[in-house]
Protein backbone atom coordinates (compact mmCIF):
# COMPACT_ATOMS: atom_id res chain seq x y z
CA UNK A 1 0.00 0.00 0.00
CA UNK A 2 3.00 2.22 0.63
CA UNK A 3 4.15 2.25 -2.57
CA UNK A 4 0.83 2.23 -3.95
CA UNK A 5 1.07 5.84 -2.14
CA UNK A 6 4.07 6.58 -3.41
CA UNK A 7 2.61 6.04 -6.98
CA UNK A 8 -0.49 7.85 -6.58
CA UNK A 9 1.55 11.21 -5.19
CA UNK A 10 4.32 11.45 -7.53
CA UNK A 11 1.85 10.91 -10.38
CA UNK A 12 0.01 13.79 -9.19
CA UNK A 13 2.61 16.05 -8.08
CA UNK A 14 4.34 15.22 -11.35
CA UNK A 15 1.92 16.68 -13.37
CA UNK A 16 1.62 19.65 -11.53
CA UNK A 17 4.62 20.43 -13.52
CA UNK A 18 5.48 21.96 -16.70
CA UNK A 19 6.16 18.53 -19.07
CA UNK A 20 10.04 19.32 -19.99
CA UNK A 21 11.16 20.37 -23.46
CA UNK A 22 12.53 16.59 -23.65
CA UNK A 23 9.69 14.86 -24.45
CA UNK A 24 10.13 12.63 -27.47
CA UNK A 25 8.54 14.27 -31.14
CA UNK A 26 5.53 11.84 -31.61
CA UNK A 27 4.53 12.24 -27.61
CA UNK A 28 4.81 15.68 -28.61
CA UNK A 29 2.44 16.20 -31.65
CA UNK A 30 0.00 13.25 -29.79
CA UNK A 31 -0.47 15.84 -27.01
CA UNK A 32 -1.37 18.17 -29.35
CA UNK A 33 -3.73 16.66 -31.59
CA UNK A 34 -5.24 15.08 -28.33
CA UNK A 35 -5.60 18.72 -26.67
CA UNK A 36 -3.72 16.84 -23.86
CA UNK A 37 -2.52 19.94 -22.00
CA UNK A 38 -5.81 21.94 -22.16
CA UNK A 39 -7.90 19.28 -21.18
CA UNK A 40 -7.80 18.91 -16.84
CA UNK A 41 -10.81 16.95 -16.51
CA UNK A 42 -12.94 14.51 -19.10
CA UNK A 43 -16.24 13.10 -19.11
CA UNK A 44 -17.14 10.68 -21.58
CA UNK A 45 -20.03 8.16 -21.95
CA UNK A 46 -21.07 5.31 -23.76
CA UNK A 47 -22.03 1.37 -24.22
CA UNK A 48 -21.55 -1.53 -24.48
CA UNK A 49 -20.58 -4.71 -22.49
CA UNK A 50 -18.74 -5.84 -19.58
CA UNK A 51 -17.16 -9.25 -18.76
CA UNK A 52 -16.85 -11.11 -15.81
CA UNK A 53 -13.06 -11.89 -15.91
CA UNK A 54 -11.60 -15.37 -14.12
CA UNK A 55 -15.55 -16.95 -14.44
CA UNK A 56 -14.97 -18.69 -17.92
CA UNK A 57 -17.30 -21.35 -18.49
CA UNK A 58 -13.60 -23.21 -19.53
CA UNK A 59 -10.13 -21.73 -19.27
CA UNK A 60 -9.35 -21.60 -23.20
CA UNK A 61 -13.25 -19.07 -23.39
CA UNK A 62 -13.51 -15.95 -23.11
CA UNK A 63 -15.26 -14.14 -20.02
CA UNK A 64 -19.12 -14.23 -20.03
CA UNK A 65 -20.42 -11.29 -21.13
CA UNK A 66 -22.76 -8.79 -19.57
CA UNK A 67 -24.80 -5.91 -21.13
CA UNK A 68 -23.47 -2.50 -20.54
CA UNK A 69 -26.85 0.43 -21.16
CA UNK A 70 -25.20 2.94 -20.02
CA UNK A 71 -21.43 3.85 -19.33
CA UNK A 72 -19.93 7.29 -17.69
CA UNK A 73 -16.47 7.93 -16.90
CA UNK A 74 -15.16 11.33 -14.89
CA UNK A 75 -11.64 12.18 -14.54
CA UNK A 76 -9.84 14.84 -13.21
CA UNK A 77 -6.45 14.31 -14.61
CA UNK A 78 -5.15 16.73 -11.49
CA UNK A 79 -5.82 15.01 -8.69
CA UNK A 80 -5.60 11.52 -10.20
CA UNK A 81 -9.44 10.26 -9.88
CA UNK A 82 -11.76 8.50 -12.07
CA UNK A 83 -15.51 7.36 -11.09
CA UNK A 84 -16.75 5.26 -13.56
CA UNK A 85 -21.28 4.45 -13.13
CA UNK A 86 -22.34 1.92 -14.84
CA UNK A 87 -25.62 0.67 -15.51
CA UNK A 88 -25.67 -3.52 -16.42
CA UNK A 89 -28.50 -5.30 -17.54
CA UNK A 90 -28.71 -8.91 -17.38
CA UNK A 91 -30.91 -11.13 -19.93
CA UNK A 92 -33.70 -13.81 -18.98
CA UNK A 93 -30.65 -16.10 -18.35
CA UNK A 94 -27.01 -15.78 -17.08
CA UNK A 95 -24.46 -15.85 -19.56
CA UNK A 96 -22.88 -19.37 -20.10
CA UNK A 97 -19.28 -19.40 -16.59
CA UNK A 98 -19.42 -17.42 -13.90
CA UNK A 99 -19.94 -13.97 -11.82
CA UNK A 100 -22.02 -12.79 -9.69
CA UNK A 101 -25.68 -13.80 -10.24
CA UNK A 102 -28.09 -10.97 -10.63
CA UNK A 103 -31.20 -10.11 -12.34
CA UNK A 104 -32.75 -6.78 -14.15
CA UNK A 105 -30.67 -4.18 -13.97
CA UNK A 106 -27.74 -3.66 -11.61
CA UNK A 107 -25.68 -0.28 -11.20
CA UNK A 108 -22.24 0.11 -10.68
CA UNK A 109 -20.20 3.16 -9.24
CA UNK A 110 -16.12 2.43 -8.94
CA UNK A 111 -13.85 5.10 -8.18
CA UNK A 112 -10.34 5.70 -7.81
CA UNK A 113 -8.31 9.01 -5.93
CA UNK A 114 -4.81 8.16 -5.37
CA UNK A 115 -4.34 5.34 -3.57
CA UNK A 116 -7.78 4.92 -2.20
CA UNK A 117 -10.41 2.86 -4.52
CA UNK A 118 -13.79 2.87 -3.21
CA UNK A 119 -17.38 1.63 -4.69
CA UNK A 120 -20.64 3.14 -4.22
CA UNK A 121 -23.29 1.26 -3.01
CA UNK A 122 -26.86 1.65 -5.07
CA UNK A 123 -29.24 3.55 -2.73
CA UNK A 124 -32.00 1.76 -1.47
CA UNK A 125 -35.17 1.17 -3.77
CA UNK A 126 -37.13 4.37 -3.43
CA UNK A 127 -34.22 6.70 -2.10
CA UNK A 128 -33.70 9.85 -3.72
CA UNK A 129 -31.20 9.62 -6.51
CA UNK A 130 -27.42 11.34 -6.57
CA UNK A 131 -26.42 8.95 -4.19
CA UNK A 132 -25.56 11.07 -1.33
CA UNK A 133 -23.97 10.22 1.33
CA UNK A 134 -25.43 11.99 4.63
CA UNK A 135 -27.37 11.11 7.26
CA UNK A 136 -30.43 8.78 5.73
CA UNK A 137 -28.65 8.46 2.10
CA UNK A 138 -27.01 6.24 0.79
CA UNK A 139 -25.24 3.17 2.62
CA UNK A 140 -21.15 4.10 3.17
CA UNK A 141 -18.98 3.58 0.44
CA UNK A 142 -16.85 0.31 0.29
CA UNK A 143 -13.34 0.42 0.14
CA UNK A 144 -11.88 -1.65 -2.32
CA UNK A 145 -7.92 -1.45 -2.00
CA UNK A 146 -7.30 -4.06 -4.25
CA UNK A 147 -8.69 -2.53 -6.70
CA UNK A 148 -6.76 1.15 -6.63
CA UNK A 149 -3.83 -0.49 -9.12
CA UNK A 150 -6.26 -1.32 -11.81
CA UNK A 151 -8.29 1.80 -11.91
CA UNK A 152 -5.40 4.00 -10.95
CA UNK A 153 -3.49 2.56 -14.22
CA UNK A 154 -6.79 2.50 -16.34
CA UNK A 155 -7.42 6.12 -15.53
CA UNK A 156 -3.76 7.25 -17.09
CA UNK A 157 -4.44 4.54 -19.78
CA UNK A 158 -6.86 6.84 -21.53
CA UNK A 159 -5.54 8.57 -24.14
CA UNK A 160 -5.35 12.03 -22.91
CA UNK A 161 -4.19 10.19 -19.28
CA UNK A 162 -1.68 8.48 -21.31
CA UNK A 163 -0.05 11.33 -22.91
CA UNK A 164 0.17 13.51 -19.49
CA UNK A 165 1.89 10.17 -17.66
CA UNK A 166 4.03 10.18 -20.58
CA UNK A 167 5.76 13.52 -20.05
CA UNK A 168 5.60 13.27 -16.35
CA UNK A 169 7.12 10.31 -16.11
CA UNK A 170 10.43 10.85 -18.51
CA UNK A 171 9.04 8.31 -21.49
CA UNK A 172 11.17 6.67 -24.16
CA UNK A 173 10.25 6.07 -27.53
CA UNK A 174 11.37 3.84 -30.52
CA UNK A 175 9.58 3.09 -34.05
CA UNK A 176 7.40 0.01 -33.57
CA UNK A 177 4.45 -2.01 -35.62
CA UNK A 178 2.07 0.85 -35.92
CA UNK A 179 3.49 4.29 -34.90
CA UNK A 180 6.17 4.99 -32.52
CA UNK A 181 5.76 2.86 -29.27
CA UNK A 182 6.09 5.14 -25.61
CA UNK A 183 6.74 3.29 -22.34
CA UNK A 184 7.54 4.58 -18.92
CA UNK A 185 7.35 2.80 -15.45
CA UNK A 186 4.96 4.83 -12.67
CA UNK A 187 5.42 3.83 -8.84
CA UNK A 188 8.40 2.07 -9.64
CA UNK A 189 6.90 -0.97 -10.66
CA UNK A 190 4.38 -0.70 -13.23
CA UNK A 191 5.34 -0.68 -16.78
CA UNK A 192 2.81 1.40 -19.27
CA UNK A 193 3.63 1.04 -23.29
CA UNK A 194 1.92 3.01 -26.09
CA UNK A 195 1.84 2.88 -29.51
CA UNK A 196 0.68 6.46 -30.84
CA UNK A 197 0.01 5.90 -35.08
CA UNK A 198 0.66 7.93 -37.71
CA UNK A 199 -2.66 10.22 -37.03
CA UNK A 200 -0.83 10.93 -33.51
CA UNK A 201 -3.41 9.52 -31.73
CA UNK A 202 -2.83 6.64 -29.06
CA UNK A 203 -4.06 3.52 -30.73
CA UNK A 204 -3.18 1.00 -27.70
CA UNK A 205 -2.07 1.01 -24.31
CA UNK A 206 -0.79 -2.13 -22.21
CA UNK A 207 0.07 -2.09 -18.64
CA UNK A 208 0.62 -5.11 -16.45
CA UNK A 209 -1.31 -5.49 -12.96
CA UNK A 210 -0.92 -8.42 -10.37
CA UNK A 211 -3.01 -11.20 -10.16
CA UNK A 212 -2.47 -13.88 -7.51
CA UNK A 213 -3.36 -16.91 -10.32
CA UNK A 214 -1.60 -15.17 -13.63
CA UNK A 215 0.80 -13.11 -12.04
CA UNK A 216 1.46 -10.03 -14.17
CA UNK A 217 -1.35 -9.67 -16.26
CA UNK A 218 -1.93 -7.51 -19.47
CA UNK A 219 -4.38 -5.09 -19.58
CA UNK A 220 -4.13 -4.08 -22.97
CA UNK A 221 -6.97 -1.42 -24.34
CA UNK A 222 -7.31 -0.63 -27.91
CA UNK A 223 -8.82 2.77 -29.21
CA UNK A 224 -10.49 3.17 -33.06
CA UNK A 225 -12.33 5.48 -34.74
CA UNK A 226 -10.67 8.58 -33.27
CA UNK A 227 -13.10 11.70 -34.27
CA UNK A 228 -14.22 15.49 -32.84
CA UNK A 229 -16.56 15.06 -29.95
CA UNK A 230 -17.23 18.85 -29.82
CA UNK A 231 -13.83 19.84 -30.01
CA UNK A 232 -11.80 16.81 -28.19
CA UNK A 233 -10.50 14.23 -30.31
CA UNK A 234 -11.41 10.68 -28.99
CA UNK A 235 -11.78 7.22 -29.69
CA UNK A 236 -15.40 6.76 -30.87
CA UNK A 237 -14.23 2.67 -29.45
CA UNK A 238 -12.90 1.01 -26.59
CA UNK A 239 -12.09 -2.59 -26.24
CA UNK A 240 -9.96 -3.65 -23.14
CA UNK A 241 -8.76 -7.00 -22.94
CA UNK A 242 -7.44 -8.62 -19.76
CA UNK A 243 -4.59 -11.62 -19.95
CA UNK A 244 -6.07 -11.92 -23.34
CA UNK A 245 -9.88 -12.06 -23.31
CA UNK A 246 -11.96 -8.87 -23.46
CA UNK A 247 -12.75 -7.33 -20.18
CA UNK A 248 -15.09 -4.31 -21.57
CA UNK A 249 -16.31 -2.90 -25.39
CA UNK A 250 -17.49 0.86 -25.30
CA UNK A 251 -18.98 2.30 -28.07
CA UNK A 252 -18.52 6.05 -27.23
CA UNK A 253 -21.71 8.47 -27.76
CA UNK A 254 -20.52 11.48 -25.80
CA UNK A 255 -17.18 13.43 -24.63
CA UNK A 256 -17.53 16.79 -22.38
CA UNK A 257 -13.85 18.67 -21.81
CA UNK A 258 -13.26 20.49 -18.62
CA UNK A 259 -16.51 19.64 -16.94
CA UNK A 260 -16.52 19.94 -13.11
CA UNK A 261 -14.84 16.56 -11.78
CA UNK A 262 -14.72 16.32 -8.01
CA UNK A 263 -13.51 13.33 -6.26
CA UNK A 264 -13.09 12.96 -2.19
CA UNK A 265 -12.05 10.41 -0.53
CA UNK A 266 -15.16 8.86 1.72
CA UNK A 267 -13.56 9.18 5.79
CA UNK A 268 -14.02 5.46 5.77
CA UNK A 269 -11.94 4.34 2.96
CA UNK A 270 -8.84 6.52 3.29
CA UNK A 271 -6.00 4.74 3.61
CA UNK A 272 -8.59 1.14 4.13
CA UNK A 273 -6.36 -1.88 4.17
CA UNK A 274 -7.78 -5.21 3.09
CA UNK A 275 -9.74 -6.75 6.17
CA UNK A 276 -7.43 -9.48 8.03
CA UNK A 277 -7.69 -12.71 6.96
CA UNK A 278 -9.45 -14.96 9.27
CA UNK A 279 -10.18 -18.69 9.28
CA UNK A 280 -12.55 -20.28 11.64
CA UNK A 281 -12.49 -24.29 11.79
CA UNK A 282 -15.70 -26.48 12.72
CA UNK A 283 -15.55 -30.29 12.77
CA UNK A 284 -17.97 -32.01 10.77
CA UNK A 285 -16.99 -35.06 11.57
CA UNK A 286 -14.19 -37.45 12.55
CA UNK A 287 -11.25 -35.93 10.72
CA UNK A 288 -13.55 -33.36 8.62
CA UNK A 289 -13.25 -29.87 8.92
CA UNK A 290 -14.83 -27.26 7.69
CA UNK A 291 -12.45 -23.97 7.46
CA UNK A 292 -14.68 -20.62 7.24
CA UNK A 293 -14.18 -17.18 8.36
CA UNK A 294 -14.16 -15.36 4.60
CA UNK A 295 -15.90 -15.41 1.73
CA UNK A 296 -15.09 -18.60 -0.13
CA UNK A 297 -14.66 -21.70 2.70
CA UNK A 298 -12.70 -24.81 2.65
CA UNK A 299 -12.98 -28.54 3.45
CA UNK A 300 -10.12 -30.88 5.00
CA UNK A 301 -10.06 -34.43 5.74
CA UNK A 302 -7.82 -36.49 7.56
CA UNK A 303 -6.48 -39.45 5.81
CA UNK A 304 -4.16 -42.44 7.48
CA UNK A 305 -0.94 -40.84 6.58
CA UNK A 306 -1.59 -37.48 4.93
CA UNK A 307 -4.73 -34.51 4.60
CA UNK A 308 -6.76 -33.70 1.31
CA UNK A 309 -7.43 -30.30 1.27
CA UNK A 310 -10.37 -28.68 -0.88
CA UNK A 311 -9.79 -25.42 -2.44
CA UNK A 312 -7.12 -22.68 -1.69
CA UNK A 313 -9.72 -19.38 -2.32
CA UNK A 314 -9.01 -15.79 -2.82
CA UNK A 315 -5.37 -14.84 -2.82
CA UNK A 316 -2.10 -16.21 -1.71
CA UNK A 317 -2.78 -14.32 2.20
CA UNK A 318 -5.89 -16.73 2.73
CA UNK A 319 -4.38 -19.95 0.99
CA UNK A 320 -1.37 -19.39 3.09
CA UNK A 321 -3.77 -18.70 6.37
CA UNK A 322 -6.04 -21.94 5.23
CA UNK A 323 -2.71 -24.28 4.82
CA UNK A 324 -2.10 -22.81 8.86
CA UNK A 325 -4.94 -23.83 10.02
CA UNK A 326 -5.13 -27.40 7.98
CA UNK A 327 -1.87 -28.45 9.65
CA UNK A 328 -3.33 -27.03 13.00
CA UNK A 329 -6.51 -29.40 13.16
CA UNK A 330 -4.37 -31.85 11.63
CA UNK A 331 -1.46 -31.81 12.96
CA UNK A 332 1.87 -33.81 12.10
CA UNK A 333 0.58 -34.96 8.49
CA UNK A 334 1.78 -33.62 4.94
CA UNK A 335 -1.37 -31.91 3.29
CA UNK A 336 -0.13 -34.61 0.13
CA UNK A 337 -3.50 -33.52 -2.36
CA UNK A 338 -5.55 -30.25 -2.68
CA UNK A 339 -8.17 -30.53 -4.86
CA UNK A 340 -9.31 -27.67 -6.32
CA UNK A 341 -13.34 -27.65 -7.31
CA UNK A 342 -12.89 -25.33 -10.33
CA UNK A 343 -11.25 -22.74 -12.00
CA UNK A 344 -12.71 -19.52 -11.43
CA UNK A 345 -10.12 -17.01 -9.39
CA UNK A 346 -11.90 -16.26 -6.43
CA UNK A 347 -11.75 -20.42 -5.96
CA UNK A 348 -8.35 -20.91 -7.41
CA UNK A 349 -6.49 -17.86 -5.68
CA UNK A 350 -4.43 -19.63 -3.77
CA UNK A 351 -3.77 -22.26 -6.35
CA UNK A 352 0.21 -20.92 -6.66
CA UNK A 353 0.53 -21.12 -2.89
CA UNK A 354 -0.82 -25.07 -2.75
CA UNK A 355 1.75 -25.73 -5.62
CA UNK A 356 4.44 -24.17 -3.36
CA UNK A 357 3.48 -26.79 -0.65
CA UNK A 358 4.35 -29.52 -2.62
CA UNK A 359 0.65 -31.08 -2.49
CA UNK A 360 -0.92 -32.55 -5.68
CA UNK A 361 -3.40 -30.64 -7.32
CA UNK A 362 -6.54 -32.70 -8.24
CA UNK A 363 -8.54 -30.93 -10.84
CA UNK A 364 -10.86 -31.68 -13.69
CA UNK A 365 -9.16 -32.59 -16.76
CA UNK A 366 -10.42 -29.29 -18.34
CA UNK A 367 -7.73 -27.46 -16.61
CA UNK A 368 -4.58 -29.15 -16.99
CA UNK A 369 -2.91 -26.83 -19.58
CA UNK A 370 -4.11 -23.72 -17.62
CA UNK A 371 -2.55 -24.52 -14.33
CA UNK A 372 0.46 -25.83 -15.39
CA UNK A 373 0.85 -22.47 -17.48
CA UNK A 374 -0.11 -20.79 -14.17
CA UNK A 375 2.56 -22.78 -12.33
CA UNK A 376 5.23 -20.69 -14.62
CA UNK A 377 3.38 -17.68 -15.18
CA UNK A 378 5.80 -14.42 -13.86
CA UNK A 379 4.99 -12.88 -10.87
CA UNK A 380 7.58 -9.85 -11.07
CA UNK A 381 5.21 -7.49 -9.61
CA UNK A 382 4.20 -8.87 -6.25
CA UNK A 383 6.48 -12.00 -6.11
CA UNK A 384 5.12 -15.03 -3.81
CA UNK A 385 6.42 -17.78 -2.34
CA UNK A 386 6.61 -20.03 -5.99
CA UNK A 387 8.11 -17.46 -8.42
CA UNK A 388 11.43 -18.14 -5.23
CA UNK A 389 10.82 -21.86 -5.02
CA UNK A 390 10.08 -22.64 -8.97
CA UNK A 391 8.22 -25.92 -7.59
CA UNK A 392 6.92 -27.73 -10.15
CA UNK A 393 2.99 -28.63 -10.45
CA UNK A 394 2.19 -32.05 -10.13
CA UNK A 395 -1.35 -32.31 -11.33
CA UNK A 396 -3.99 -35.16 -11.19
CA UNK A 397 -6.80 -34.82 -13.31
CA UNK A 398 -10.15 -35.98 -12.74
CA UNK A 399 -12.59 -37.09 -15.67
CA UNK A 400 -16.26 -37.99 -14.62
CA UNK A 401 -15.11 -38.88 -11.20
CA UNK A 402 -12.68 -40.10 -8.76
CA UNK A 403 -12.24 -41.56 -5.80
CA UNK A 404 -9.64 -40.65 -3.06
CA UNK A 405 -8.56 -43.27 -0.65
CA UNK A 406 -6.58 -44.60 2.06
CA UNK A 407 -8.16 -47.89 2.28
CA UNK A 408 -10.37 -46.85 5.08
CA UNK A 409 -11.64 -43.60 4.11
CA UNK A 410 -12.92 -42.59 1.08
CA UNK A 411 -13.17 -39.18 -0.84
CA UNK A 412 -15.44 -38.92 -4.08
CA UNK A 413 -14.94 -36.26 -6.48
CA UNK A 414 -17.87 -35.83 -9.29
CA UNK A 415 -17.42 -33.56 -11.97
CA UNK A 416 -21.13 -31.54 -12.10
CA UNK A 417 -23.34 -32.06 -15.60
CA UNK A 418 -25.23 -29.82 -17.02
CA UNK A 419 -24.11 -27.11 -15.07
CA UNK A 420 -23.64 -23.88 -17.19
CA UNK A 421 -21.74 -22.37 -14.52
CA UNK A 422 -18.35 -24.01 -15.24
CA UNK A 423 -17.65 -27.40 -17.26
CA UNK A 424 -15.46 -28.32 -14.66
CA UNK A 425 -16.67 -28.31 -11.14
CA UNK A 426 -15.91 -31.08 -9.00
CA UNK A 427 -18.25 -31.54 -6.36
CA UNK A 428 -16.90 -33.80 -3.21
CA UNK A 429 -18.94 -36.51 -1.29
CA UNK A 430 -17.91 -38.43 1.86
CA UNK A 431 -20.06 -41.10 1.70
CA UNK A 432 -19.15 -42.64 5.53
CA UNK A 433 -20.27 -39.31 6.47
CA UNK A 434 -23.05 -38.59 4.14
CA UNK A 435 -21.40 -35.50 3.48
CA UNK A 436 -21.60 -33.12 0.19
CA UNK A 437 -19.30 -29.98 -0.33
CA UNK A 438 -20.20 -27.86 -3.12
CA UNK A 439 -19.05 -24.38 -4.10
CA UNK A 440 -21.39 -21.84 -6.24
CA UNK A 441 -23.64 -24.49 -7.08
CA UNK A 442 -26.20 -23.75 -4.32
CA UNK A 443 -25.63 -21.13 -1.39
CA UNK A 444 -28.69 -20.83 0.92
CA UNK A 445 -29.73 -17.89 1.81
CA UNK A 446 -29.75 -16.60 5.48
CA UNK A 447 -33.08 -18.09 6.04
CA UNK A 448 -34.60 -20.99 4.49
CA UNK A 449 -37.45 -19.31 4.21
CA UNK A 450 -35.87 -16.52 1.29
CA UNK A 451 -36.22 -17.55 -2.15
CA UNK A 452 -33.38 -17.95 -4.67
CA UNK A 453 -32.34 -15.51 -6.77
CA UNK A 454 -34.11 -16.62 -10.24
CA UNK A 455 -30.80 -16.85 -12.09
CA UNK A 456 -29.19 -19.04 -9.40
CA UNK A 457 -32.25 -21.54 -9.48
CA UNK A 458 -30.79 -23.40 -12.46
CA UNK A 459 -27.92 -23.78 -10.68
CA UNK A 460 -29.08 -25.65 -7.51
CA UNK A 461 -31.29 -27.97 -10.26
CA UNK A 462 -28.09 -29.05 -11.44
CA UNK A 463 -26.77 -29.81 -8.40
CA UNK A 464 -29.76 -31.60 -7.28
CA UNK A 465 -30.01 -33.56 -10.63
CA UNK A 466 -26.69 -35.13 -10.02
CA UNK A 467 -27.20 -36.20 -6.77
CA UNK A 468 -30.17 -37.90 -7.99
CA UNK A 469 -29.17 -39.26 -10.95
CA UNK A 470 -25.49 -40.80 -9.04
CA UNK A 471 -27.82 -41.81 -6.38
CA UNK A 472 -25.40 -39.96 -3.08
CA UNK A 473 -26.67 -40.64 -0.26
CA UNK A 474 -26.20 -36.79 1.22
CA UNK A 475 -27.51 -36.12 4.44
CA UNK A 476 -25.47 -32.31 4.58
CA UNK A 477 -24.46 -29.78 2.48
CA UNK A 478 -21.31 -28.21 2.71
CA UNK A 479 -21.66 -24.81 0.84
CA UNK A 480 -18.30 -22.87 0.32
CA UNK A 481 -20.16 -19.97 0.38
CA UNK A 482 -22.35 -18.54 3.15
CA UNK A 483 -23.16 -18.97 6.61
CA UNK A 484 -24.53 -22.34 7.00
CA UNK A 485 -25.19 -25.82 6.15
CA UNK A 486 -27.79 -27.25 4.34
CA UNK A 487 -29.22 -29.97 2.95
CA UNK A 488 -30.97 -32.24 0.19
CA UNK A 489 -34.99 -31.05 0.73
CA UNK A 490 -33.83 -27.60 0.96
CA UNK A 491 -31.58 -27.54 -2.17
CA UNK A 492 -34.99 -29.12 -3.97
CA UNK A 493 -37.29 -26.48 -2.78
CA UNK A 494 -34.40 -24.30 -3.84
CA UNK A 495 -34.29 -25.75 -7.46
CA UNK A 496 -38.05 -26.41 -7.72
CA UNK A 497 -37.97 -29.94 -7.01
CA UNK A 498 -39.98 -31.94 -5.09
CA UNK A 499 -37.73 -33.97 -2.53
CA UNK A 500 -37.35 -37.29 -3.28
CA UNK A 501 -34.27 -37.51 -1.25
CA UNK A 502 -32.80 -41.45 -2.31
CA UNK A 503 -31.69 -43.63 0.44
ZN1 LIG B 1 -17.49 -20.28 -9.79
Amino acid sequence: MRRLMTFAVACVLALAVVPSAQQPDALKAAADALGAAKINTLQYTGSGANFSVGQNFTPNEPWPRVTVKNYTASINYGTGSMRQELLREMGPVMPRGGGAPFTGEQRQILVVRGSDAWNVPAPPPGAPAGGGRGPGGAPPAAPQPAAAVERMLALWATPQGFVKAAMANNATSRKATGGTEVSFTVGGKYTMTGILNAQNQVARVQTWIDQPIVGDMLVETTYTGYKDFGGVMFPSHIVQKQDGFPSLDLTIASVTANPAVGITVPDNVRGAQPPPVRVDSAKLADGVYYLTGGTHHSLVVEMKDHIVLVDTPNDAPRALAVIAKTKEVVPNKPIRYIVTSHHHWDHLGGIRSAIDEGATIVTHQTNKAFLERVAKTPHTINPDRLSTSKKAVKIQTVGDMAKLTDGTRTIELYNLTGYEHTRDMLVVYLPKEKILAEPDAFTPPATPATPLATSAVPYAAALYDNIQRRKLDVKTIAPFHGGRMTDVPELAKAAGKSSTVTQ
